[in-house]
């Protein structure tokens, strides 16, 4: 039997055992994934402990996605554009990867939704914002507005990614209150802030949204988070988070195993932990 495993802190509310497990039933395979609470101060030697424990491979949420990197052998490109690993994968060494990337921009792809000379507006520039402008910069988008509390790690997010990433489009940075202004003119809207896990009120109401605009919350709990709720009384095509998540987990999973995921059983097991 194959083990895989998620390291995080806090880890009891993680959907990926769910989504995992449910993927090596429906294929037949002897494997198991489960979830471990590592600490910050055990973050070394729970790695340690990973690879003499033979885990074949396991995932790395917050807050550990950083600060694991230097426990690593290798790196794949996509962990250097993202500054953050979500997957490892152990043959010998330990390699890293982040799927985060491919996870934001397939639900996009396989809507059929075209970014080419649009507006995106994009709440936030942590980490999942980082990924998410790694993705938007090979779709050749016309501007990026960038809404933070702090308008200064906006900008210092950019001008770090200058130096790998294309960032030829315009980009505005604006504080997090304002977003709404310029909502309405956005194709895409995409909130990369933790806002709406806790039911605050959307920071943007649905007559800031375009009927004809797109609006993805990387939340993915609740489903249907306030921003959500707001783009759905707008008419507006909306994505929701556990499509990112579906999307990241199963790159993990062709990545540790080399054959194509059952995103179906995955998107099942997802959808029955949101109850
Ligand atoms: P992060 O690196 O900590 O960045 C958080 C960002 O949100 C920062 O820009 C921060 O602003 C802002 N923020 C945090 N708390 C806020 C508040 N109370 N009010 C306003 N702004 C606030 O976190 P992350 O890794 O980017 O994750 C962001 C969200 O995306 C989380 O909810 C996470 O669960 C979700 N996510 C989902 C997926 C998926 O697969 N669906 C994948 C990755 C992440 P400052 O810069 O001003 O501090």
């Amino acid at each position: 039997m194959k083990t895989y495993c998620i390291i995080g802190d806090p880890i009891d509310h993680s959907l990926s055992p769910a989504m995992h497990n449910a993927a090596f039933r429906i294929l037949n395979l002897d494997c198991i994934y489960i979830a471990m609470r590592v600490r910050s101060n055990e973050l070394e030697a729970s790695i340690k402990s990973i690879k003499s424990a033979n885990i074949a491979g396991f995932n790395v949420t917050m807050p550990h996605k950083v600060a694991v990197m230097k426990h690593l052998d290798e790196l794949d490109e996509s962990c250097m554009l993202a500054n953050a690993v979500n997957t490892v994968a152990i043959n010998d060494k330990l390699k890293g990867y982040n799927t985060d990337i491919q996870g934001f921009i397939k639900p996009i792809k396989d809507k059929g939704i075209v970014l080419r000379d649009k507006d995106v507006l994009l709440l936030g520039a942590g980490g999942a914002a980082r990924a998410a402008i790694v993705a938007l910069s090979n779709e050749h988008i016309n501007k990026l507005i960038i809404a933070n509390r702090r308008i200064d790690k906006a900008k210092a997010l950019i001008e770090d990614l200058s130096s790998s990433i294309d960032v030829s489009f315009d980009t505005k940075f604006v504080e997090l209150d304002a977003a709404k202004d310029y909502a309405y003119n956005a194709h895409l809207i995409i909130n990369a802030t933790p806002l709406g896990m806790n039911n605050e009120p959307s920071i943007i109401s649905s007559e800031y949204i375009n009927a004809d605009s797109i609006v993805y919350d990387m939340v993915y709990r609740p489903m249907n988070t306030p921003l959500i709720e707001e783009a759905i009384i707008a008419n507006a095509k909306v994505i929701y988070g556990y499509e990112m998540l579906l999307e990241q987990g199963a790159k993990a999973f062709e990545i540790w195993l080399g054959i194509e995921a059952p995103r179906d059983a995955m998107k099942m097991a997802l959808l029955g932990g949101f109850g």
